[in-house]
């Protein structure tokens, strides 16, 4: 065994631009999760938590790599989300959104994935989410109407979901040529249509991937009609692509959300929508996030959540007609330019040397660092310099029991 003294590497840290050193007398010491000023949001801080916690399961599970412009590169961006630095030179920043009360990181890559990141997905659907209801609102206050209508088509357990996703989208094709769907509807002044594309998974009858559109008529109509109507050419089309046919109960429904805007927000059309793939599951029916949530002692969800991963990669969660938007006075946004936002409307606290952002990534600790930010913006005090001061000293006695073994 070797005993030589070892000198924990702490002079990196606080030598670096930070000036912890300085800072560190003057440090309040031991404060509680709260401090003593604004009470923090406890359930947002917990709810973050959640959100980095399942982020590192995702990365945990999509590890695959693959070779692009001669360099190997992650399959999906959400290995490095919020992890890996877009600037080589500058540090990891810590931004304080005053508005919103929230800190948050700059000069860090994003994976903008809708489909298999927490944190990027939490941020695009509240934007949608938002931009829904107001085009919703804005159609409703003009006159217009609004349906919720939902596909789904008869599956069984070991169905393959790429191949089911692939059955679907040449059904809708055959749907959406029909001539009598498309003289029906513009008897009834449709307008066009959103189309959200969400999958479940049950024990009894694995993936049912399935879709919820809303449409914008300028009238209102008979739903219960209208569904009929529907559920017999969906059917049809089923059939055509090759599909298991759905039934007429179940294949189509056709839910009015529009007898008044109120009524729209109760019913949470919008979160309906936009936010499928992330809220729990009823009826032993388990979301992707469902899966990933359970992952951790399950490795069966582990598989599953990859192939979900793996087959909705690239797609779009959410697809209006064209024109639609426009129509509903809703201007155009990227994903990128949502998450982007958050970050234009922040003010600047500091830069992380590389070796701090080292070992909050190494302890898993971005949740918490964000909360102490927040924390010491809103009392004035100085607990991330305690903090990550503790996470060095743990850092060195671990490279020192590890010199010794
Ligand atoms: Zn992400």
């Amino acid at each position: 065994m070797i005993h030589t003294p070892l000198t924990p590497p702490l002079s990196p840290l606080f030598d670096d631009s930070l000036g912890i050193h300085g800072k560190l007398q003057a440090m309040p010491v031991g404060r509680g999760f709260q401090g003593n000023g604004l009470p923090l949001n406890i359930e947002y801080a917990t709810r973050r938590i959640e959100r980095f916690a399942l982020q590192e399961m995702a990365r945990s599970i999509l590890r695959e790599m693959i070779e692009r412009n001669g360099k190997m590169t992650y399959v999906h961006q959400v290995r490095n989300c919020l992890r890996a630095k877009i600037t080589k030179k500058k540090g990891v920043t810590l931004f304080y959104n005053v508005e919103r009360e929230q800190a948050n990181f700059g000069n860090l890559q994003r994976c903008y994935s809708v489909w298999n990141c927490p944190i990027c997905s939490m941020t695009i659907t509240e934007g949608r989410r938002s931009e829904l209801k107001q085009g919703l609102a804005n159609w409703i206050d003009a006159g217009g109407h609004a349906y919720l209508v939902t596909f789904t088509n008869s599956h069984h357990k070991g169905d393959n979901l790429g191949d089911l996703l692939q059955g679907q989208k040449k059904a809708f094709v055959k749907f959406w040529e029909k001539r009598k769907v498309k003289e029906m509807l513009k008897r009834l002044g449709y307008q066009g249509r959103i189309v959200a594309t969400e999958v479940t998974w049950g024990q009894d009858n694995g993936w049912h991937p399935h879709y919820h559109m809303i449409f914008f008529f300028d009238h209102e109509i008979n739903s219960q009609g209208i569904q009929s109507y529907l559920a017999l050419e969906w059917q049809d089309a089923c059939i055509k692509a090759g599909l298991k046919a759905p039934d007429l109960i179940h294949g189509v429904d056709v839910r009015n959300g529009t007898r008044a805007a109120e009524y729209v927000s109760k019913w949470g059309l919008e979160e309906e929508v936009t936010k499928g793939h992330l809220k729990k599951g009823l009826n032993g029916s388990l979301t992707p996030f469902d899966l990933l949530r359970g992952a951790s002692t399950n490795n069966h969800f582990k598989t599953l959540f990859k192939q979900f991963a793996d087959v909705f990669k690239g797609k779009q969660q959410l697809v209006w007609s064209k024109g639609l938007k426009d129509l509903l006075g809703i201007k155009q946004v990227t994903d990128e330019e949502l998450i982007e936002e958050t970050e234009k409307t922040s003010i600047e606290i500091r830069e992380l040397g590389d070796l701090i952002w080292q070992l909050i990534l190494k302890y898993e600790k971005r949740a918490h660092v964000l909360q102490l930010v927040e924390q010491d913006y809103q009392n004035g005090t100085n607990t991330l310099y305690d903090f990550i001061d503790g996470l060095a000293q743990l850092h060195a006695g671990e490279m020192i029991r590890n010199s010794n073994a």
